[in-house]
């Protein structure tokens, strides 16, 4: 491949330096066609984002206008290594501004939401005990001291599962009521989420961050499903880390962040032995291997990076930041209201809801059909009227137990569960109206 410099160099800082993009964001996939099962074809509505969200043109655009200078990171004297650590550290300064963060801490780049929290998890120090509600998405209820652990850190992790809240209030005294009398000396960590995968009602973070505090101990967000509707500042919520996934915020699958403080983590194994991560190795002459490893986020970035994914989160970041988060907002809650209003005559449909049906919530929406098996639903949502929607218990099992009764394994095909619609960026009306009125027909057994 011959790439004159100039090119090259025009690339990166176009990819670095883009124009704003004016609201609404434009995503991708809002033409495809799907077949239906009646005979006939309509395009596709994604009405799933709380799963995956579509990619925005721009953070595609400029993906594609990166692939062709693809060189390795953090390895390489040539010019296209070059150009590619120059990316990747950019994407690393646009997510710290994302976030708001503040002096001193550091983004990691992961794989996803999941291996963010894990790669925490391994990094408790002794002891440390770890405070969780149990109607958290399984990513943050499941990592805490669990023997995947065994042989890290975190290992002597012992994990309170905090119950169900109903209220912010009955969240927060909650929390205050786990944390008094332990020992405020301890290591503790508070794991919650910003907005649930189930019900997109939003959590008080801050209030929380201010309890785990007070007792001396450390809070992590699961930022998976608010980061992609509203601004995460590390600095205003006064959280100790974030963790959120590039395939919710409208860029591709295969990359996540954990941002937040370096203590814990520069005192930990690395989350993977290998190159990047090692300052300086050597054989010892028993036979064994000596290794100093790095400190900072080269510590837990060991082998080559995602640095595609990396960039297409930061591109996103920027889409996302120059937009601005209030139309956004306004958008959805304007679909919330055309969801609602438009079943709530169908008294078959019981939408789910932990902290009262007005509580404030992202674009994610789940309820019941009285007579229906979820997936039986969510099936014919798709194959009549071309929906596509997430059904089942949302790998939040006993969440939606407790706000459904139901059974079942996450995802299985067979669970009774739940009915999921969200939406976000780009969502079309139509689709919107098209769900209520598939929603309608299909409870009065017109299809
Ligand atoms: N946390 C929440 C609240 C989620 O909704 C999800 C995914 O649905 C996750 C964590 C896990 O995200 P990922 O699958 O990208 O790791």
């Amino acid at each position: 491949m011959s790439v004159s410099t100039a090119t090259a160099a025009t690339a990166a800082t176009t990819a670095a330096t883009a124009p704003s993009v004016r609201a609404p964001l434009p995503v991708l996939g809002l033409d495809v066609t799907v077949p239906l099962a009646s005979g006939g074809e309509v395009t596709y509505a994604a009405l799933d984002y709380a799963a995956s969200a579509p990619a925005l043109q721009r953070v595609w655009d400029d993906v594609a206008a990166y692939a062709p200078y693809y060189g390795s990171v953090h390895r390489g004297a040539g010019y296209l290594s070059q150009l590619s650590t120059d990316l990747f550290e950019s994407a690393r300064r646009t997510v710290a501004e994302f976030l708001d963060c503040r002096t001193g801490d550091q983004v990691l780049f992961t794989r996803s939401t999941t291996d963010s929290l894990n790669l925490l998890a391994t990094a408790l120090p002794d002891g440390c005990e770890v405070f969780v509600f149990e109607t958290e998405h399984h990513a943050s209820l499941l990592p805490w001291g669990s023997p995947h652990a065994a042989g890290r850190r975190g290992r002597n992790a012992r994990v309170t599962f905090l119950d169900a809240p109903r209220s912010h209030r009955a969240a927060v005294d909650t929390l205050e009521r786990a944390l008094a009398g332990r020992d405020p000396h301890g290591p503790a960590l508070v794991c919650v989420t910003g907005a649930s995968n189930v019900t997109g009602e939003l959590w008080p973070v801050r209030e929380l961050a201010a309890v785990a505090h007070a007792h001396g101990a450390r809070i992590v967000l699961d930022a998976a499903q608010l980061a992609p509707h509203h601004p995460v500042s590390l600095r205003e919520l006064d959280v100790d880390w974030v963790a959120f996934s590039g395939h919710k915020l409208y860029a591709p699958f295969g990359s996540g962040v954990l941002a937040g403080r370096t203590d814990w983590l520069d005192e930990a194994e690395p989350y993977l032995a290998g190159g990047g991560a090692s300052r300086r190795v050597a054989r010892r002459e028993d036979g064994g291997v000596d290794v100093e490893w790095h400190e900072g986020v080269a510590r837990h970035e060991a082998g080559s990076p995602n640095v595609i994914g990396a960039h297409a989160i930061a591109s996103a970041c920027k889409a996302l930041g120059s937009a601005g988060f209030d139309a956004l907002r306004a958008r959805e809650e304007r679909l919330i209201r055309v969801v609602r209003e438009g079943l709530a005559d169908v008294p078959e449909v019981r939408f789910l809801s932990l902290f009262g049906d007005d509580a404030a919530r992202v674009g994610v929406l789940s309820f019941v059909v009285e007579g229906w098996e979820s997936s039986s639903f969510a099936a014919a949502l798709s194959g009549s009227y071309g929906i596509g929607v997430r059904d089942g218990l949302f790998c939040a099992h006993p969440l939606v137990r407790a706000l459904t009764g139901a059974e079942g394994e996450c995802g299985s095909a067979d669970s009774l569960g739940a009915i999921r619609v969200s939406f976000g960026a780009g969502t079309p009306d139509e689709h919107v109206e098209r769900f209520v009125r598939a929603v309608r027909e299909l409870v009065r057994g017109v299809r």
